[in-house]
């Protein structure tokens, strides 16, 4: 039987055209800068989203850590989600690599941070503090698409503070998916943005991180000290081609199925569903039946996000189809009868 696995879009497998066409890579070494398939996607991605460069990178967290480390110096700090990925969920990378601060805020519901709060985060410009540089905001958070009238107001109010703006648009396709704004738009305001090619658009490794000729260049230098530099990774850069070519239209089934999911989830009474926004379904369950929970979906071959959060997690993707959605439902439903 084969495991349908809703903890995240990045367990699935490249399809076999994914993996044609990075057999068929023309490759070269790209620490040379001479990977004609890297070059390609870098390229691709920056004209897409309306940016000179793009640098192709092998995860999301390195990614944006290149991105705090090209716009913030030591001693500087950056204004960030209490919830974000890039504070929460990578290690500290910025404090422990950056010796740049993180002075995160409270997300809102909505995923956005008050402007209000944010006003009252900004530094003097006082030897006691560090130096407020950047604002990072995440799109989508927690599968939420951010207001588009948000992020407007957030990248304006931030240059008007002098502070640079870095998206993590991990999801950022689910975002214009679900929105139907162009992706170009939903990063228009911000000088950085990492995108991901490893999670609902199905590649096996890669993100890429998008800027101005000064952030890249410098970024290039980061990533080679990271040990971020790879060789002919246009094997790997073929897969984010081939995705970005076929995957991304079909993101608003993932959309469908997890709306399904949580239309099903809510029909069972010991089941409350929290959220569901794009590929994302939250759910809150007894906590006391949680580890109980776990196994018996497992060995009902589904597998969800249970641990890591007071919800259980549950994400929809290139390999969940009709079927598993409504076995996953089934699996729910006979536990809790
Ligand atoms: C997954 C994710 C990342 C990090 O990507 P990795 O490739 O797993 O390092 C960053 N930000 C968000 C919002 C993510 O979901």
């Amino acid at each position: 039987m084969k495991t349908i696995d809703l903890r995240s879009d990045t367990v699935t497998q490249p399809t076999a055209a994914m993996r044609a066409a990075m057999a068929a890579a023309p490759v070269g070494d790209d620490v040379y800068g001479e990977d004609p398939t890297v070059r390609k996607l870098e390229q691709r991605l920056a004209s897409e989203l309306g940016f000179e460069h793009g640098l192709f990178v092998p995860s999301g967290t390195q990614s944006n850590l290149i991105a705090l480390l090209a716009h913030c110096q030591r001693g500087d700090e950056f204004l960030v989600g209490m919830e974000a990925h890039s504070y929460k969920y990578e290690g500290g990378g910025a404090a422990v690599l950056g010796s740049i601060q993180p002075q995160p805020v409270s997300n809102e519901d909505d995923g956005s941070l008050s402007l209000a709060t944010l006003e009252k985060m900004v530094k003097p410009d006082d030897a006691h503090f560090a130096r407020t540089r950047l604002l990072a905001l995440e799109n989508t958070w927690q599968g939420r698409v951010l207001p588009a009238d948000y992020v407007i107001r957030a990248t304006q109010w931030a240059r008007s503070r002098g502070l640079s703006t870095h998206l993590d648009g991990a999801r950022l396709f689910n975002a214009a998916i679900a929105s139907g704004v162009p992706p170009r738009d939903l990063v228009a305001g911000f000088d950085t943005v990492s995108v991901c090619l490893s999670k609902g658009l199905g590649a096996p490794v890669g993100s890429v991180l998008l800027g101005a000729q000064a952030q890249i260049a410098s970024g290039r230098r980061w990533r080679k000290m990271l040990g971020g530099g790879m060789r002919q990774s246009g094997i790997l850069a073929a897969a984010g081609l081939h995705a970005l070519d076929n995957h991304v239209e079909r993101l608003a089934d993932d959309h469908a199925r997890a709306a399904r999911l949580a239309a099903g989830l809510r029909a069972i009474p010991a089941v409350e569903v929290q959220a569901c926004h794009t590929n994302m379904v939250f759910i809150r369950v007894p906590t006391e039946r949680l580890r109980e929970l776990d196994r018996s979906l497992t060995e009902a071959g589904v597998r969800a996000s249970i641990g890591y959060l007071p919800s259980v997690r549950l994400v929809t993707h290139l390999d969940i189809d009709d079927a598993a959605i409504d076995h996953a439902i089934a699996a729910f439903v006979r536990f809790f009868a």
